[in-house]
């Protein structure tokens, strides 16, 4: 039977993804709770149109001079791309056919032995640090981070290039104490290549407004510039 994913959008420019020029997939669906959430729309697994790894690929083909003439590729975000795996890695498997570099956004909330074959055809892991301290993840995420940190260290493992995100939040996430764990967290993997420091913004507020839900965060402020040179700073390996 063919596998088909639920999918939110695509995205046919994006140049913030991973290398070059990216057609980007996001996924619907996601476990984590983040109280930044800029794609609210996209929690629930129900919502979202079904695809099939093969009619994805025909979309991403209508970027391909572009994607192949940048050094890009195509990267699966969301939402969260782990927690239809299955699927991604059908996409993945066409996009090496073609020789198109592939990668995942992802927040790293998954059990490894539920991936099946998906880090096989993945060529970057962009992988999102909420935050490196257990109960101070779980008021931002709703979720533990157990399983985020075993995720980290797999893919480590596997020898896949990894780029670190990490969400400047203040109050929440820009304890100096934290990010210099953070950073001990990332010297422990061995494949990051790049880590960069996103300061946190209120642009998705609307998307909770138009469902009815209170954004908790509220009045918080975006980082200042000192702020950001700070972490980048610290989280600088
Ligand atoms: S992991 Fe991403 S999509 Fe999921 S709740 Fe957090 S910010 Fe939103």
């Amino acid at each position: 039977m063919t596998i088909k994913g639920r999918i939110h959008s695509f995205e046919s420019f994006g140049t913030l993804d991973g290398p070059g020029i990216r057609f980007v997939v996001f996924m619907q669906g996601c476990p984590l709770r983040c109280l930044y959430c800029h794609n609210r729309d996209m929690w629930d697994s129900k919502g979202g149109k079904e695809y099939t790894a093969s009619e994805v690929i025909d979309e991403m083909k209508k970027y391909i001079n572009y994607i192949k003439f940048s050094n890009g590729g195509i990267t699966v975000t969301g939402g969260e791309p782990l927690m239809q795996a299955e699927f991604v890695s059908e996409v993945f498997k066409l996009a090496k056919e073609m020789n198109v570099h592939t990668a995942i956004d992802t927040s790293g909330f998954a059990d490894i032995d539920k991936l099946g074959s998906l880090l096989k055809s993945t060529d970057l892991v962009l992988l999102d640090i909420k935050h490196v301290d257990e109960e101070k993840h779980k008021k931002i995420a709703g979720v533990e981070n157990d399983k985020i940190k075993k995720f980290a260290t797999f893919v480590s493992d596997q020898g896949i290039p990894i780029w670190i995100r990490y969400v400047l939040v203040p109050g929440l996430t820009d304890d100096e104490n934290d990010l210099i764990k953070t950073r001990e967290f990332i010297q422990e993997l061995k494949t990051v290549q790049n880590i960069e420091v996103l300061p946190y913004h209120s642009m998705g507020v609307y998307k909770w407004e138009k469902l009815g839900r209170k954004y908790q965060l509220e009045g918080t402020k975006e980082p200042s510039s000192l702020d950001i040179k700070k972490a980048k700073e610290i989280l600088k390996i």
